[in-house]
């Protein structure tokens, strides 16, 4: 098999299974218990929040542990469900929903290459919404919004700036204190965690509200028993990530350059989002006139992983809904095909790979 999808999720790193594994055995206290089992439960969710912290440059005391991305971004977006929310035109479906929530909410559009431009910008600030909610790095495309200028143009006009950065966490730099936004959502199973574990950063000025309700754990914002094991294996997963992340930077970038090399070479191939900041392990293309999904399914068939857009959208048959917002036609929507490598990918694979959309072209 060659694993070509770790935009959807990623392989468990055997150092984060083996952290966990003595919370999945030995070490059951519950976190809240005041005995020696519940103290070193309590005390390894913390060290977890201490790399956690590390990884994205933030106090560990604003960091609040969820069940995920998904999670952190309907926590987020909780504490304005009464107020005004402007969501990008190609976020998550996690943001997308619940914004629909909110008392009112606006969609901002992006330009051709996925971005927010500084037009869309301007539009956003007459608007006047409370919050705003806009990915660091896309899912599908791999475009990187350039979120530490819209905080710099959207926060002193009092608009609250949440940035939704599971895609960008482990494969470039993510610093809460630089981008300067108010909340930030990240994930574990995209940086080689465990999956059903996220995390909220919030500022102290913007403190989230409380959807789940209950024990007071994670400092009442996120009641529940914690998910010990899997918060302790995101903690290590972020320590890991932090120590290799230029060198996973180096590897997965070499392979998309020539992947994409290779494609720019072939006739009929569109590639998308390619003329902007992309993230170093994901190229989004189209083969002219051929439907991603039968491509998937024949690589599939071959042993190759790949995604025909967002993971979270497979199965339905509608073309994707960031595509269409980048203004390219539903046609040439439908012929998408994600590739996101990993720097567990080799050159040989990339070039099984390019042989065989190659064939597939033809
Ligand atoms: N946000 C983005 C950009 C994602 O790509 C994903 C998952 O694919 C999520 C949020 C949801 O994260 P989780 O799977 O941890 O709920």
């Amino acid at each position: 098999m060659i694993y070509f999808d770790n935009n959807a999720t990623t392989p468990l790193d055997e150092r984060v299974l083996e952290a966990m594994m003595p919370f999945l055995k030995t070490m059951y206290g519950n976190p809240s218990s005041v005995h020696r089992f519940g103290r070193i439960a309590k005390s390894a969710i913390e060290t977890a929040r201490e790399q956690v912290a590390a990884l994205v440059d933030a106090p560990p005391a604003q960091i609040i542990f969820t069940s995920g991305g998904t999670e952190a971004n309907n926590l987020a977006l909780h504490r304005y469900a009464h107020a005004t929310i402007a969501v990008g035109a190609t976020e998550h479906p996690s943001v997308l929903e619940a914004a629909k929530r909110a008392r009112a909410h606006h969609c901002i559009p992006v330009n051709a290459q996925g971005i927010i431009d500084d037009e869309a910008l301007a539009a956003l600030i007459a608007l006047r919404p409370d919050m705003a909610s806009i990915m660091l790095a896309n899912n599908e495309t791999g475009a990187i919004q350039p979120i530490a200028h819209i905080a710099e143009c959207l926060t002193p006009h009092g608009i609250c700036v949440h940035s939704d950065a599971v895609q960008a966490l482990g494969k470039i730099p993510v610093s809460f204190a630089q981008l300067g936004v108010q909340l930030l959502s990240i994930s574990s199973h995209k940086i080689y965690g465990p999956k059903g574990c996220g995390a909220l950063i919030f500022d102290k000025s913007t403190p989230p509200q409380s959807s789940m309700l209950g024990g007071g754990q994670e400092q009442d914002f996120r009641s529940g028993t914690e998910n010990v094991a899997a918060i302790v294996g995101f903690g290590k997963a972020a320590e890991l990530a932090k120590n290799a992340l230029a060198q996973r930077h180096e590897a997965t970038l070499a392979l998309k350059q020539q992947l994409v090399l290779a494609l720019e070479k072939m006739p009929h191939i569109t590639l998308f989002s390619c003329h902007t900041q992309q993230l170093p392990n994901t190229v989004l293309f189209g083969l002219d006139g051929i439907d991603g999904e039968w491509v998937l399914l024949k690589l599939d068939q071959l042993g190759i992983a790949v995604s025909s857009g967002s993971a979270c959208a497979s199965g339905e048959a509608a073309p994707s809904h960031v595509l269409l917002a980048m203004g390219i036609s539903p046609d040439v929507a439908q012929t998408a095909l994600r590739v996101s490598v990993s720097h567990h990918n080799t050159l040989t694979e990339i070039l099984k790979f390019v042989e065989i959309i190659h064939s597939l072209g033809k």
